[in-house]
């Protein structure tokens, strides 16, 4: 191999991929005997592989990403302009796609004020906790600097944010880890049976109280932030329960516990908000954005902050330490914010935000449908165009179907052109809930094809 072949010669770029390309999330075994997919084009919802073969994509590029659809050539020009004008420049300085970016993004987070730039969702989430700690040492000796995290939930793929990761199947073998981060339960109602002591009513001021039981058991003194996604994305699409986030957000100010809010995959429309906490009317102090941002039209992540968190890194400027001592090579890349401002101009543009809460309803009452038919389908939830089909054995003991059968769903559903996904839970093989997300344009043409797949699979697959 040369590297010169041509864009057409599927055969050679099969060969390629095959022989050095290391795949994201990826047993390479299988690829001996078959070949490894290679997506090449896409346009709106529908996606193609090197075969030609084409596939409507109900995951918004595979992981909730691509919120305005493929083939957008107003994204593209805009970041064409932009990055023959300038395509990049690092360090302590500013550029003009960045600044109109950040005015039109706090413009759709009251009580937000500061944007901080990098290139993904375990960067922005790792530069948050990089923030609690330094506020802790210069506001707090140091003590206040434990970081809460939730069962289930998700926040990258670094070491550091993999301490803060609630998905023990996802961390095996990569540890030790480093300290400080402490674990909270999660608020998954339909498996409140797993979780001693959860009561028959009022669910979610009991499971936001089990926080607060931690943060007491830890001394709030101890505790600098709590870091939780609005609405569990890869932990098994949960919706959070009446009340939970109302409480959490007063247990924070209680014991003056900064609240992070990880929206890398509900941020910028996916639940029909422009961000997943605006539904429950709370306000926090730090969230971090990525995949919806510039939905997958260049790499740009975000950490946003309020005026008060910013104000904790200048209040002493004769102290050499004090501003936040952390850069972000590619923050500094110009084509992100020239995407995304584009990427939040089409979503107004067109209505998305609506589109998304209609489309939203109608395919949770189409998949709701399918339960009467299909008794492995425990529960339907979601918020918005980000849903999830928890699969069962039985309805009654709610044991997760085996995770080689949701897999051989998943692919019978993509066999047949339909692309979907499968989310993951702490225990290694019970990772049982079907996931859909497709763009934000999606009609209801497309979310039938999408639930005449998954009938169909569940059909063929089940018996
Ligand atoms: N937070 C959440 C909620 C996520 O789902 C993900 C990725 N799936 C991340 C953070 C990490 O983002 P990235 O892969 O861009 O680092």
């Amino acid at each position: 191999m040369d590297g010169t072949f041509n864009e057409n010669d599927i055969s050679r770029i099969v060969e390629a991929d095959r022989a050095h390309v290391w795949h994201h999330l990826s047993q390479h075994k299988p690829y001996e005997t078959s070949d490894p997919r290679i997506i090449v084009e896409g346009k709106g919802l529908r996606v193609w592989d090197q075969y030609g073969k084409e596939s409507i994509d109900a995951v918004s590029g595979g992981v909730w990403t691509v919120n305005v659809g493929y083939g957008r050539e107003s994204i593209a020009d805009a970041v064409r302009d932009q990055l023959v004008k300038l395509n990049f420049f690092g360090g302590t300085v500013g550029s003009i796609p960045g600044s109109i970016f950040s005015e039109m993004l706090i413009d759709k987070m009251p009580g937000m004020s500061r944007v901080y730039y990098c290139s993904s969702g375990s960067e922005a989430n790792e530069k948050a906790y990089k923030m609690v700690r330094q506020i802790a040492h210069k506001r707090f000796g140091g003590k206040k600097h434990k970081i809460l995290y939730r069962d289930r939930d998700y926040h990258g793929s670094t070491i550091g944010a993999m301490a803060c990761g609630g998905q023990d199947e996802r961390n095996l073998q990569y540890g030790p880890f480093p300290d400080g981060f402490i674990r909270v339960p999660h608020c998954l109602e339909y498996r409140k049976h797993e979780q001693a002591g959860a009561p028959e009513e009022n669910y979610g001021i009991w499971a936001a109280n089990e926080i607060e039981k931690i943060i007491l058991r830890e001394g709030p003194e101890t505790v600098g932030a709590l870091c939780l996604e609005p609405v569990t994305a890869g932990g098994g699409v949960i919706t959070p329960p009446d009340g939970y986030w109302e409480r959490i957000r007063e247990i924070c100010d209680q014991y003056e516990i900064l609240l992070h809010i990880d929206e890398v995959v509900c941020g910028v429309g996916r639940t029909g908000t422009w961000f997943g906490y605006q539904h429950y009317g709370i306000k926090p102090d730090m969230v971090s954005m990525a995949k919806g941002v510039a939905s997958g039209y260049a790499a740009i992540s975000c950490l946003v902050t309020t005026e008060a968190v910013f104000d904790m890194f200048k209040d002493d400027p004769s102290d050499v330490l004090n501003y936040f001592r952390d850069i972000s090579t590619f923050g500094g890349c110009t084509a992100g914010p020239a995407a995304a401002i584009e990427n939040m101009k089409i979503i107004e543009r067109e209505n998305l935000l609506e589109n998304t809460i209609n489309m939203g309803d109608y395919m949770l009452d189409q998949l709701s449908a399918l339960q009467d038919k299909h008794n492995a389908i425990g529960q339907v939830r979601g918020k918005g165009l980000f849903l999830g089909a928890e699969l069962v054995t039985d309805r009654a003991t709610k044991e997760p179907l085996p995770e080689k059968t949701v897999g051989a769903i998943v692919a019978d559903c993509s066999k047949n052109g339909v692309i979907i996904g499968a989310t993951n839970r702490s225990i290694p093989g019970q990772n049982n809930t079907l996931c859909f997300s497709p763009a934000l344009i999606c009609t209801k043409d497309d979310i039938n094809q999408i639930v005449e797949a998954v009938d169909g699979a569940l059909g063929r697959v089940l018996g």
